[in-house]
């Protein structure tokens, strides 16, 4: 779901019944639909296994199946939008000129964040190229959400709330963006944790 289009992925290697992607994330079109990759046969065992309406994929497989219609109204400007979105995917050089963008967004990140005395949760041999989570400061002044709204008011959204026990916070690596935003966005969080009074450099 996360990596999709970034990260290889091949159902002879890792087997899998599905796979769920989006129109977002790192195909980097807008928001507003799944898709599904599935085993037919497993698919086909799941009939009338759903207990929504709108998300029985089996009912919407069979039903463009037959009829070559979505079941209900398509989010066509979303379907338009990711018809772009591919091509420009594909204009860059695909999944390996894609993976080196973000490869590259995520190394400016931890350096950046480094130098401000910001380290990684998790260790370089295992980060993704899609979001980095960074140890929070130490300091008692240091809370979440000042410093998610302060940085927001300067033009830069974190990835809101925190996934781990201990206090972290994450930044996107993937997008439209690059080493010069990374940059950009880094030095924001350092001019607002230097205001907050939790960073010494
Ligand atoms: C992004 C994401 C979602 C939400 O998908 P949207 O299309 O952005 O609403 C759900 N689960 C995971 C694991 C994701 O990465």
């Amino acid at each position: 779901m996360s990596s999709f289009g970034v990260l290889p992925i091949d159902a002879r290697q890792v087997p899998f019944d599905a796979l769920i992607a989006a129109s977002g994330k790192c195909l980097e079109g807008v928001p507003g639909m799944g898709f599904v990759f599935a085993d037919k046969a497993a698919l086909a065992n799941a009939a009338g296994n759903s207990h929504s309406l709108a998300m029985d994929l089996f009912d919407q497989y069979t039903y463009m199946a037959k009829t070559g219609q979505w079941r209900f109204t398509p989010p066509t400007h979303v379907v338009a939008a990711l018809h772009e979105a591919l091509l420009q995917y594909n204009e860059e050089g695909g999944l390996p000129a894609r993976y080196q963008r973000y490869a590259n967004n995520c190394q400016v990140q931890l350096d950046e964040m480094a130098k401000l005395g910001l380290r990684s949760f998790l260790p370089a041999a295992i980060q993704a190229p899609i979001i980095v989570t960074f140890h929070a400061p130490k300091d008692p002044r240091y809370q979440f959400k000042a410093f998610y709204e302060r940085v927001k008011a300067r033009g830069f959204i974190l990835y809101p709330g925190k996934l781990t026990q201990v206090e972290t916070f994450r930044v996107g690596c993937i997008g439209h963006v690059n080493q010069a935003e990374m940059r950009a966005a880094v030095a924001t969080i350092a001019e607002v944790l230097r205001e907050m009074e939790v960073l010494d450099t």
